[in-house]
Formats: C-alpha cells, sequence, structure tokens
C-alpha cells in the first residue's frame, strides 16, 4: 500500500515538472529521457512508479490504452481525447456534445453521473501522411 502522506522530493518534483511543461501527452518512456537529462542515475522504475503516484495523488492524469504505453497529461481537468491507433498520439479535443452524451447517460440510466471521458480513436495527421507515402506508387485513387 503507499502511504497517504505524499513527500515531494527533488526528483519527484523534476519528474512532475517534465509532465506539466511538455507540450503533449508523453509517455513514461519520454518522461524517463527528458529527467535523464538532469538526473543521469535516475532510473526507469523509479519515473514509473512516481508517474503513477503522482497520478493516484491528482497531480497529473493518467491514460492507460491496452496494450499500448499508458500517457501521463498535466491536465488534471475533465477533458477529451483523439488517439491514435497507429502511434499511441493522444491529443485534448474539446467536444461540447461529450456533455450531452453524459445527460443522456443519466436521464437512460437513473445514475448519478460522476465522471465520463470521451476518447475518439483514429489515425492521426503523421501516420496519415506515412500511409500516403506507404501507397505511393499504386495506381489511381481510392473509391
Ligand atoms: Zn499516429
Ligand atoms: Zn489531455
Amino acid at each position: 500500500m503507499l502511504p497517504n502522506r505524499f513527500r515531494m522530493t527533488p526528483q519527484r518534483m523534476a519528474i512532475l515538472a517534465e509532465v506539466q511543461s511538455a507540450e503533449r501527452h508523453l509517455t513514461a518512456a519520454e518522461i524517463f529521457e527528458r529527467v535523464r537529462r538532469k538526473y543521469p542515475t535516475i532510473a526507469y522504475g523509479t519515473v514509473y512508479r512516481t508517474l503513477h503516484l503522482l497520478a493516484k495523488h491528482g497531480l497529473i492524469q493518467e491514460y492507460p490504452f491496452g496494450d499500448s504505453a499508458s500517457r501521463f497529461d498535466r491536465r488534471t481537468d475533465r477533458h477529451d481525447h483523439v488517439h491514435c491507433v497507429r502511434c499511441g498520439e493522444l491529443v485534448d479535443v474539446e467536444v461540447p456534445i461529450a456533455l450531452l452524451a453524459r445527460q443522456v447517460a443519466a436521464e437512460q440510466t437513473g445514475f448519478r453521473i460522476l465522471d465520463h471521458q470521451t476518447v475518439f480513436t483514429g489515425i492521426c495527421p503523421t501516420c496519415q501522411e506515412q500511409r500516403g507515402l506507404d501507397e505511393l506508387g499504386r495506381t489511381g485513387t481510392r473509391r
């Protein structure tokens, strides 16, 4: 069991700072690479465990995606995402309809809804471009 009290060490601060300054939703491995620039001796396991701990204490959010790596989010408010099934990229998206869906879910079931998250899966622009290159040389346009 984890202790209730969360002790903020310089290393933990550095790990939290990397998530908070990240321009996108990083994996534990990506965060490890960044933290290692300041703490060359830090172990991957330490970074990994700290990230879970930070998420558990609500300082960041963790989004696990099946067998692909978890992504860590500096935003702790409720928000929705699009997720690329090819590279695992996770991007914030503002979807007003998601709030309506929550209301419908409550009305249809009688539940008091505590939380909800919408994840749209698809293929990101970078991967679409990649696929376009893969398909170069094939004849004609699809349709
Ligand atoms: Zn992608
Ligand atoms: Zn996010």
